[in-house]
This record gives structure tokens, C-alpha cells and sequence, in this order.
């Protein structure tokens, strides 16, 4: 991994290597921006932790979305441009406009959540690397879309204007477990999660059992601390070969429709453990890593996607943006909670190492626990 700590400067917010060709990477990508609206609109983002270092009030940055951009190198930029962002503006369109999408435009589009979602989580780091100075972040773009098992759920809603709201980042738990939030598309509400074998027990296929986290001399190890590289490691167990409801292991409150797909890494593909009937019946390969189906989960379906889909068309029940708000970042929340619960064992590692982790732990989800617990009364 090239970088120690955020004090370091510059980096590529997709390879984490010192920019090369300079060039800047709009984490919204233009088209979007466009899509919602005017190009330089103001929008408020993340939390400005000098403020609060400083005695001050609790501020969010205030950007213009043209100028909501990051370093990267020109030619990672160029990579993904073509790699991600025209087939997610290809398939974005259809779904807008009431149109069937595919197996690899879902697969394609769930990769493109990951890259919007891990571009947030650093460009809140990058806003507030002065007082992040010793957080390491542990991955960037490339090395985290598409590889971990993904959610994305879609709701309706009505009387949000046109333009683009962000939820759920702005969180301490966002800080430390980036792996969940929602954006508001117009009228369309994605909510998107992602985490190492988050659904592949439940979705049937060969699942870990509980990782724990190890010393590792693997440069590109998993986890970038202080004292050093870690990798989390794990037993792999046999698949139940059926699919065992709610995928999540949480319900979600609000009907929608909802895509899950689990990702078997290449290097695991080899094991004994996927070479049965229902992984090759269930599963495509795509760029070496193995994908499932697609489990769609509507009001209309429960099902592995055999065809096309119109996501409008699953969308039944249109949800009051303003009244409901709350509800779906309750969601979101619940959600981070369920995968910081699903963190790998640390019990082996050096005490210091433990009592941080753990109060990352704890921080988080007790923060979370506090901010729904606010806004169910703030509901009542
Ligand atoms: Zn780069």
C-alpha cells in the first residue's frame, strides 16, 4: 500500500501513489452533477474537524460541485472515466427512463457505488487530513471496487427537488468503516453497502467463517496501521446451497427494490469448496473474480435475476421525501452497525492494537446508536 499516513500529502485518490500527470478527479462525476442540476451549485459535505478542534461550531464544508474534485494521477483518471463512469451514465439513463437493465449493467453499476462511496470516505480524509494527520487510510479506489460482496437498494420518493443529497458520511463510523451509505438522485434514493463476505453465507455459496486479523508481510495487506501490515484471515466452509432471507441479516424498514451479489476473489476461486453445481449455476466469472446472480428483492421478486429488470416498475410505493428522510438514515446507520459487528477478530494482535480497534468499534457504533436513538424522537 503506498501511503503511511494522511500527513504525508498528495495522493492519488485511486492507486494512493503521489499523483503522476496531475489531474483532478470529480468525485460526482460531471454527468451526474449535470443530470441534477447547475454545474456550479453549492452543496454542504462531511464535517470540518478543525472547527471542532477548535472551540468552534460544528460546520460541513460548503463546496461547488464543479470544484468537488481530488488529485489523481491522469492516467487512473482516464482508466476509470472509461472503465466506469460511461457504462454507469449508459445505465443510469435506462433506469430513469423506464428501462430494462442487465445482469453485467446491475454488476457494472454496483461497482460504480463502491467507487462513489470509497471517493467520499476520501475525500473527507483529504478535507481534514490537518487533523487526520495519523489516520491511515487503508485502501482507495482501486484496490476496493468491485472485489467485496454488495448491496444497493433503490426506493421512489416524491417532493425532493431536483439535485443530488448525500446520507450517512458524515458519521464518526463513516470515518472508520466506510462501507455504507445513501445518495438521493432526484427522485431515486440508492442506498449501497459493501463488506468482505457480508452475503455469501446467506446467498448459499462457500462463506468465511470469523476472520481474524494477523500480522502480514504482504505489502498490499488489508489493513495499514501503525505498527505495521495486517491481513485478515479466515476458514473457508462449505456453502448451504440455498438462499436464507433477510440477506443482510437485517431487514430493511422501507420497500423498495433491492440487488445483492456476493464476489468470490480469484484467488479463492481455485478452492474445492466452488467447484459444486449450485456455485457454476449461480455464479459468472468476470475479470478473473467470480460473481453471483444477481438476488433481486421487491415486493414483486424474490429472486436470482434470469432477466432483464425495470427497477421503476418495482418501485410500487412512492415515499414523501421530507417526512421519511429520517427513516432511511435510520437504515443507513443500522446497516454501518451491522458491519462494524461483522469486523474481523483481533484477539491475537498486540494489546495496543486491540484496545484501538475496539474503541474505533465502540465509538462508532455507540455514536450511531446515539443519532437513531435522536432521530426516532425527534420523529415521535
Ligand atoms: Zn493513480
Amino acid at each position: 500500500m503506498p501511503i503511511a499516513n494522511l500527513g504525508q500529502g498528495k495522493f492519488c485518490i485511486f492507486c494512493g501513489e503521489k499523483p503522476q500527470l496531475k489531474n483532478k478527479e470529480h468525485i460526482i462525476p460531471q454527468w451526474l452533477i449535470k443530470k441534477t442540476g447547475d454545474l456550479n451549485r453549492e452543496f454542504n459535505f462531511g464535517i470540518n474537524f478543525s472547527n471542532i478542534s477548535k472551540g468552534l461550531e460544528l460546520e460541513k464544508f460548503k463546496f461547488s460541485f464543479n470544484k468537488f474534485h481530488f488529485p489523481s494521477c491522469k492516467v487512473c483518471n482516464d482508466y476509470y472515466g472509461t472503465f466506469l463512469e460511461e457504462p454507469a451514465k449508459y445505465t443510469m439513463d435506462k433506469i430513469f427512463n423506464h428501462e430494462s437493465i442487465s445482469f453485467s449493467e446491475i454488476t457494472s453499476l454496483l461497482t460504480w457505488f463502491d467507487k462513489i462511496r470509497t471517493g467520499l470516505w476520501l475525500a473527507f480524509l483529504y478535507l481534514n487530513k490537518k487533523d487526520l494527520c495519523d489516520f491511515y487510510p487503508h485502501f482507495f479506489i482501486s484496490s476496493s471496487i468491485g472485489l467485496n460482496d454488495r448491496m444497493l437498494a433503490v426506493y421512489r420518493l416524491s417532493g425532493h427537488p431536483k439535485g443530488i443529497t448525500i446520507l450517512g458520511t458524515s458519521t464518526i463510523s463513516f470515518m472508520y468503516y466506510p462501507f455504507c451509505f445513501g445518495i438521493v438522485i432526484n427522485d431515486l434514493l440508492f442506498i449501497q453497502a459493501s463488506y468482505p463476505g457480508l452475503l455469501s453465507k446467506n446467498m448459499g455459496f462457500p462463506y468465511p467463517g470469523q476472520a481474524e486479523f494477523v500480522f502480514s508481510n504482504n505489502p498490499d495487506g488489508t489493513l495499514h496501521t501503525p505498527w505495521g501490515t495486517m491481513d485478515a484471515v479466515q476458514e473457508l466452509r462449505m456453502g448451504i446451497e440455498k438462499v436464507k432471507l433477510p440477506l443482510l441479516r437485517t431487514k430493511l424498514t422501507n420497500s423498495g427494490i433491492e440487488f445483492y451479489q456476493t464476489v468470490i476473489n480469484k484467488k479463492l476461486c481455485i478452492e474445492e469448496e466452488y467447484s459444486t453445481e449450485y456455485v457454476k449455476s449461480n455464479s459468472i466469472c468476470l475479470n478473473d473474480n467470480l460473481y453471483s446472480k444477481i438476488w433481486a428483492n421487491s415486493k414483486k421478486t424474490s429472486n436470482f435475476l434470469d432477466e432483464d429488470i425495470n427497477v421503476i416498475d418495482h418501485l410500487t410505493k412512492i415515499y414523501p421525501y421530507h417526512k421519511i428522510r429520517n427513516l432511511f438514515e435510520i437504515d443507513i446507520l443500522r446497516i454501518q452497525n451491522v458491519l462494524i459487528d461483522n469486523s474481523p477478530f483481533v484477539k491475537n494482535l498486540p494489546k495496543e492494537i486491540r484496545r484501538q480497534m475496539h474503541s474505533e468499534q465502540v465509538l462508532s457504533r455507540n455514536s450511531n446508536n446515539i443519532i437513531m436513538k435522536f432521530i426516532r424522537e425527534e420523529c415521535v
